[in-house]
C-alpha cells in the first residue's frame, strides 16, 4: 500500500521566506550544473569577505576553554552586562542586567519574545515591506499580522495616522524596525515619538528591531527607539550579526525597558522560554563586551571611501541612470528595494521576473512580495558586494528589464 505523506503543520501554509526560498533552491540547481552565480538575496556579510574585528576574534579564542558549561538562561552576566552599559550609554531607561536577554542570533529572540506574548488571534502591527521572520513568527504563535504601509512615496515611513487606525481590542505590540531591512529607511526622532505616544495611548508592547543600528550613510543618524518609550514597555533588539559582520557566531540580544511593574509577568515568561532552550551559544558570547566597549569599525564601511559607502552610491547611480527604476536612497542597513517603473512595469511580476533574471542573468535578488507588500513591483538586492560587482549586476538587471520594456 503507498505510504500518504506525513501531514505537517497547517498554518505552515501561511508562513514564507522567499529570501532563502524557492529560488534558492534552484540557485543551488543551477550551480551544481557548473554556472557562476551572483548572490544577492542574502545580508551575509562574510559571504561578500567581510570579516568581524580581530579583536573579537581574539576575545572567543582567549575565553574557549571557559566555554563549555550551560550559562544563565539569559545569557553570560559579562555579555548581558556589557548590553546594559551600552543601552544605559544611549539612554534606554531601567537597563539592568538582568533586563537582558541573549540568543541565538535576535531570530531566536524575535520567537521567544512572541511567543512569551501572544494568545490565539492577537495582532502584531508590523510594517509592509516587514522582514518576514516578523510575520512568520507572528502566524507560528497563533497571532495575526496586521500591517502598516510603509510606501516608496512616502520614502518608506509609516504613517502614525493609519498605524492607530489599524488598532483593534486585540491589537498587542508595534513592531518598528529601524534601520530598515528591507527598504534602509532611517526613521527620524519626531516620527519615533508618535509611534511611543501610539503605543503609550493603546497599551502596547514596542519591539524595536534595530540590528542595523550602526549601518547608516551620509549625515543619517540613528535613534533608538528605548529612551523616547520611557515607561512605555518596549523590547530593543540588537546583535553581533550585521554591525560586527558575525552572523555566523549566532548572538543577538533583546532588553526589556518601560515601567517594572508592567513589565514584571512579561519579564518571567522571556525567562521561562529562555530557561526551555537552555541558553544561547556560549563561546560567542565572549566577543560581546569586546564589540561593545571596541573601536566602531563599521564606520570605516559606512563613511566616505568606505566599502559599504561606495556599494550603496553604485546603486543610487544605477538606479538614476536607469528608464526603469526608481529608488529612495537607503539611509542605512544593507539593502537597497528598487521599484520597476515605466514600460518595464507593465505586467510586471517581481515572482517571474526574479525566477528570469537567475535563469537567463546568473543574478539572485528577492522578489519584493517576499517582504509582505502590496506591489509586486518591487526587488531586493543586498549592497554587500563590492561597487564594481553591483555595477556589473545592474547592468543584467538593465538588459533583462529592457526585453520586459520591449514587449
Ligand atoms: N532582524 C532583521 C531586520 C534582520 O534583517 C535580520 C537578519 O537579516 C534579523 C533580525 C536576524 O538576525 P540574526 O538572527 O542573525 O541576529
Amino acid at each position: 500500500m503507498p505510504h500518504s505523506p506525513l501531514p505537517t503543520r497547517e498554518s505552515l501554509r501561511e508562513v514564507r521566506y522567499d529570501i532563502r526560498g524557492e529560488l534558492s533552491r534552484r540557485a543551488r540547481e543551477l550551480e551544481g550544473q557548473g554556472r557562476h552565480l551572483i548572490r544577492l538575496n542574502i545580508g551575509n556579510p562574510g559571504a561578500f569577505g567581510f570579516r568581524a574585528p580581530e579583536h573579537l576574534q581574539a576575545a572567543i579564542a582567549g575565553n574557549v576553554h571557559e566555554s563549555d558549561p550551560y550559562t544563565h538562561q539569559q545569557g553570560l552576566p559579562l555579555a548581558r552586562e556589557a548590553i546594559a552599559e551600552f543601552h544605559r550609554r544611549r539612554g534606554t531607561p531601567n537597563a539592568t542586567a538582568e533586563r537582558v536577554f541573549v540568543g541565538n542570533g535576535v531570530s531566536e529572540l524575535i520567537d521567544i519574545s512572541l511567543r512569551a506574548l501572544l494568545n490565539p488571534g492577537e495582532e502584531v502591527l508590523l510594517p509592509s515591506p516587514d522582514y518576514p521572520l516578523w510575520s512568520a513568527a507572528t502566524i507560528l504563535n497563533q497571532g495575526r499580522p496586521v500591517y502598516y504601509r510603509c510606501a516608496p512615496e512616502n520614502g518608506f515611513l509609516p504613517d502614525p495616522e493609519q498605524i492607530e487606525k489599524l488598532i483593534t481590542p486585540r491589537t498587542r505590540v508595534l513592531v518598528v524596525i529601524n534601520p530598515n531591512n528591507p527598504t534602509g529607511a532611517n526613521y527620524p526622532r519626531a516620527l519615533l515619538e508618535k509611534l511611543v505616544a501610539i503605543a503609550a495611548k493603546h497599551k502596547l508592547l514596542l519591539m524595536a528591531d534595530e540590528i542595523y543600528d550602526g549601518i547608516l550613510y551620509d549625515e543619517a543618524v540613528f535613534t533608538p527607539l528605548a529612551p523616547l518609550a520611557g515607561d512605555v514597555p518596549c523590547l530593543s533588539f540588537g546583535g553581533l550579526s550585521k554591525v560586527w559582520r558575525a552572523c555566523g557566531w549566532r548572538v543577538g540580544w533583546a532588553v526589556l525597558s518601560g515601567d517594572p511593574v508592567r513589565v514584571g509577568d512579561y519579564h518571567h515568561a522571556m525567562d521561562l522560554l529562555s530557561a526551555l532552550r537552555l541558553c544561547a551559544n556560549v563561546p560567542a558570547q565572549f566577543a560581546v563586551p569586546a564589540a561593545l566597549t571596541g573601536p566602531e569599525t563599521i564606520r570605516e564601511l559606512t563613511g566616505p571611501g568606505g566599502r559599504l559607502h561606495e556599494s550603496r552610491r553604485a546603486i543610487i547611480d544605477c538606479c538614476a541612470a536607469s528608464e526603469h527604476l526608481d529608488l529612495v536612497a537607503p539611509s542605512g542597513a544593507l539593502y537597497a528595494f528598487p521599484r520597476v517603473v515605466g514600460d518595464a512595469a507593465v505586467g510586471f511580476d517581481d515572482q517571474a521576473f526574479a525566477l528570469e533574471l537567475l535563469e537567463t542573468e546568473d543574478v539572485l535578488v528577492v522578489p519584493g512580495s517576499g517582504f509582505n507588500v502590496p506591489d509586486s513591483r518591487h526587488f531586493r538586492v543586498t549592497l554587500l558586494p563590492d561597487a564594481a560587482l553591483i555595477r556589473e549586476v545592474f547592468a543584467r538587471i538593465e538588459r533583462a528589464l529592457g526585453r520586459h520594456a520591449a514587449q
